[in-house]
């Protein structure tokens, strides 16, 4: 054999028998080798268990899909490239022409565009509906209505919706259910055990933890996700063999990192409630915050995000934002680190001020992901910077 060849094929590996590596193997490659046509043909015929190509299933992605059902308490999950993959693939599959979307208008901006700007391309209706309007859901469900979207907590304000009653009045009305649990995570808030049909998680966030992967997540019955997956192979959202090692990893301290994202926000609330600076501190688990009785009722823990109203506005909030020291700037959420987003610049950049009221949200508002530091440096560092 010549040196290329042999550099070439050298590194092929079956996979290993007798011996079990403690972790997930980065199976980084596109494609796999097949024995014989017959075997593709037994492949094709699903009588062969085996894979074909990475973009249709790659062992890495399915040991990690293994770990979200089990922590979403699913029959199935599929990953994806990034949050927006998993929730745009779910549309493309589940929603068709004449139908009809009905969807929080208090919602991840990027969610709020893609129904509002792409999907309705397709000709696929949209109605969003307000928080008010979603505590009577069987009201907001019209004759069209294929699918009710939403999240709770909600980005940026952590208002709540209560999840039982959306479930069920989707439920007696045939219509799916889909909730955007990012903000809750699986370790506060399992939706599907409500009765949700479908759970979407952006990976990027609590899932991995580390603020290094992009990803998304999709959790449900196998039947429902059927078609989800052959979409997922079609629009080829799905995730890269590397990033899905790296959420994998971070999914093995998931629970333990929620806890404490939990107890810092917690600590973190408390101590800026009243302040003299802000017009309103907003987090689930105080009692003060108008959907507290809600998050009670269907979290098992308030999650690690918290809101805070600056007295002054937009200029206000640019003041403080610019004074934080530990916290970093930037947008997104989730991990380790504590990090710190003005909405009006990020999630909800671009959307008029109707818009901005529709989603519950004010141009004084700072955005915090609390991380895992020490709860007193964080504390210390907001009361400075609000001085
Ligand atoms: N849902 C929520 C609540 C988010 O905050 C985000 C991103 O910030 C997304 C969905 C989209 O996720 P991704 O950025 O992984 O596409």
């Amino acid at each position: 054999m010549g040196t290329q060849t042999d550099l070439i094929h050298r590194g092929e590996r079956p996979a290993p028998s007798g011996s079990t590596a403690l972790t997930t193997p980065i199976y980084e490659t596109a494609t796999f080798v097949f024995d014989s046509a017959r075997d593709v043909e037994r492949y094709q015929e699903g009588s062969l268990p085996a894979f074909l190509y990475s973009r249709y299933e790659n062992p890495t992605l399915v040991a990690v899909e293994e770990k979200l059902a089990a922590v979403d308490g699913a029959e199935q999950s599929l990953i994806f490239s990034s949050g927006m993959a998993a929730t745009s693939t779910a549309m493309f599959a589940l929603l068709k022409a004449g139908d009809e979307v009905v969807c929080s208008s208090a919602i991840y901006g990027g969610t709020f565009h893609l129904i509002e700007h792409l999907m309705s391309h397709l000709g696929i209706e949209r109605r969003f509906v307000s928080l008010d309007a979603l505590a009577t859901p069987a009201a907001v469900i019209g004759p069209r209505t294929r699918l009710l979207w939403f999240e709770t907590p909600i980005n940026p304000t952590l208002r709540c919706v209560d999840i039982r009653e959306i479930a069920k009045a989707c439920r007696a009305a045939g219509v799916l259910s889909g909730i955007d649990n990012t903000f809750a995570s699986p370790i506060n808030q399992q939706p599907l055990a409500m009765g949700i049909d479908l759970s979407m998680q952006s990976a990027t966030k609590y899932l991995n933890g580390h603020s290094d992967v992009t990803g998304g997540v999709l959790s449900g019955t196998r039947q429902l996700l059927a078609p989800i997956s052959k979409t997922r192979r079609l629009l080829g959202g799905v995730m890269d063999p590397q990033p899905a090692y790296a959420l994998s990893r971070g999914l093995k301290t998931l629970p333990l990192r929620v806890a404490r994202h939990n107890a810092n926000a917690m600590a973190v609330a408390r101590a800026l409630e009243g302040h003299a600076a802000l017009e309103r501190v907003y987090y689930p688990g105080l009692d003060s915050h108008p959907d507290h009785a809600i998050a009670a009722r269907q979290m098992t823990g308030f999650g690690g995000m918290v809101c805070i109203d600056v007295k002054g506005g937009q200029a206000g909030a640019y003041r403080v934002f610019d004074r934080l020291k530990v916290i970093k700037r930037a947008a997104s959420l989730g991990g380790v680190e504590s990090l710190c987003s003005l909405p009006v610049l990020t999630s909800q950049y671009g959307l008029t001020d109707d818009e901005l009221e529709k989603a519950g949200v004010t141009r004084g508002m700072m955005r915090l992901s609390i991380g895992l530091e020490d709860p007193e440096d964080l504390i210390a560092d907001l009361q400075q910077a609000l001085g």
